[in-house]
């Protein structure tokens, strides 16, 4: 028996009115754990009007007692987080402690949003003019909304909603149809805390559901996070309705491997960076740029039998290093990947096609696969396979590795790893990507800095949480005032200026 999944709109658990609806996979068995509704326009309609309601009264709630209602979400996400990462689990495929990583990350975000209020905090400026004075306000926007991916079901619904909350805005969030069920306990979990109905709401859908809610005049912002060609999607649709519009998309994360590093540990870090999460992260490193033939040739030698044994099961099962893709479809994508690979000519030195998790054979399971000698025409190389697929692309020398990274179409994430500072320096100046980790392979900032990437990772200008959330979720108003003093100057018929 699957459970049938609800909306959450005005504090409520919605039954799905469409006549739509789409069956969740637990992807290590293949079994449907559960049907997700698709909402109709007439039921996202319901869910912005709720929030359109809630929304005055949210935004005259005092910051602070918006931070103190978030403090206590926080409480309740830490005693929650084992059964947050069970749902995520079981409709995502990650491993356990991955998903509680996942969890604490997001929570991180809340942390975040609790100080929100001193970000919150104005500019005054006395006598800008004789008895004048102005002050500059940020105001939330009203009711924005949050589209997010299958692959951070809690994380990046947390990356939007927190913030946007604290800064007093209504959101509504439209989970990936994938994974939807943690979203609706993290509704439970923010009306315990004590939001009021309305504030948060869920409607899960596909495409019918986000175009009702880039059209939606009542909404006023939307933050997305997806693949490239939607995203794109997303600004466009959005932008020209005159929203406001932060769209990430897809990534290709490449790390450096220079001949200087400390090989051993650039192995480990590779070896969580790309088979991490089966390698469906944005910030995954999935090209591994070596630097000389020597590099390349002593990087492969330990990375191969590290990739051969890799521990691939159920992610509820304790000592497994790597869960299933998410879906069936998913899998066949990444394996019509390796086929191209090998077709193109790159040498695939360890294949995970055919890779049997004894007890799961109806899982999506897909081995770790490691290609060798892939350049950049192969689409191995170009395009974003978003499975445990790591190619490596050796190169001759430290420029050629930069021209190669600055050359691609996407520029979320990469790494270098070196000894050298004066490399290291040049490196973190001179490539053109958002987020650059120096010997740390997946540079994701913290709550308090902001995620986003350059060129076709992001479209828009703000990145997602920390200060640049603060200002997304957020508009300036500035107010300049002159009281009464008794002294009168006349009407002024040029431009005021100081005399
Ligand atoms: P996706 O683009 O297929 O879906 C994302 C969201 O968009 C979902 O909620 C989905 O329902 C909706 N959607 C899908 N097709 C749509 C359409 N035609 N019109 C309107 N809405 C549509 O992405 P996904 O497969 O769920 O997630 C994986 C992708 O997300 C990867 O490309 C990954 O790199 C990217 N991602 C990026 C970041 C980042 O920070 N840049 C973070 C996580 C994931």
């Amino acid at each position: 028996m699957s459970d049938i999944l609800t909306h959450y709109i005005a504090g409520q658990s919605v039954a799905g009115r469409s006549g739509r609806q789409s069956p969740v996979y637990n992807p290590a068995s293949g079994e449907i754990s559960a049907q997700v509704p698709l909402a109709s326009v007439e039921e996202v309609d319901a869910a912005v009007s709720a929030a359109t309601q809630a929304f005055p009264g949210w935004a005259a709630t005092t910051p602070l007692r918006r931070a103190r209602i978030l403090f206590k979400f926080k409480t309740l996400l830490e005693a929650h987080a084992d059964q947050l990462a069970a749902l995520i689990t079981r409709e995502h495929g990650k491993v356990h402690d991955d998903a509680l990583g996942e969890v604490t990350r997001g929570l991180e975000v809340v942390e975040f949003a609790c100080g929100i209020p001193h970000l919150l905090k104005g500019e005054f400026t006395e006598n800008v003019g004789t008895n004048v004075d102005s002050h500059s306000l940020r105001q939330s926007l009203g009711v924005v909304a949050g589209i997010t991916p299958f692959n951070f079901p809690v994380m990046v619904p947390m990356w939007m909603f927190p913030v946007a909350l604290a800064c007093g805005n209504c959101f509504i969030l439209k989970p990936s149809e994938r994974d939807p069920s943690p979203s609706l306990l993290l509704a439970e979990l923010l009306k315990q805390a004590g939001l009021p109905d309305g504030v948060f709401n869920v409607v899960h859908g596909d495409k019918v559901a986000v175009d009702a809610l880039l059209d939606h005049p009542q909404v006023q912002a939307l933050s997305f996070v997806g693949s490239t060609p939607i995203a794109r999607y997303i600004y466009e649709r959005g932008a020209s309705h005159g929203k406001r519009v932060q769209a990430l998309g897809g990534a290709k994360n490449h790390m450096v491997v220079m001949p200087d590093a400390d090989l051993d540990q650039a192995v480990d870090a590779l070896m969580g960076a790309a088979y991490g999460s089966a390698g469906e992260r944005c910030m995954a490193i999935s090209v591994a740029v070596a630097v000389g033939d020597e590099t390349a040739d002593a990087l492969i030698e330990r990375l191969q039998p590290k990739v051969k044994a890799l521990k691939v099961g159920p992610g509820d099962l304790p000592g497994v290093e790597m869960g299933p893709l998410v879906t069936a479809q998913h899998r066949e994508k990444v394996l019509g990947y390796i086929e191209k690979g090998v077709a193109e000519g790159a040498q695939l030195l360890v294949d995970g096609r055919e890779h049997q998790v004894p007890g799961h054979e109806n899982g999506y399971f897909v081995g770790g696969s490691l290609f060798d000698r892939v350049t950049p025409e192969m689409s191995i190389y170009r395009e974003e396979i978003f499975g445990p697929v790591l190619v490596v692309v050796r190169v001759a020398d430290y420029q050629s590795a930069i021209r190669l990274i600055n050359a691609h179409e996407f520029a979320n994430g990469t790494a270098l790893f070196t000894r050298d500072g004066d490399t290291a320096r040049h490196f973190a100046s001179h490539i053109q990507v958002g987020m650059v980790g120096i010997n740390v392979p997946i540079p994701v900032p913290m709550a308090f800095h902001s995620f986003g990437g350059w060129k076709a990772s992001l479209f828009g200008d703000h990145h997602m949480h920390g200060p640049e959330g603060v200002r997304f979720y957020t508009r300036m108003k500035t107010v300049t005032s002159r009281w009464p003093t008794g002294i009168r100057s006349g009407s002024e018929f040029s431009m005021p200026t100081m005399k």
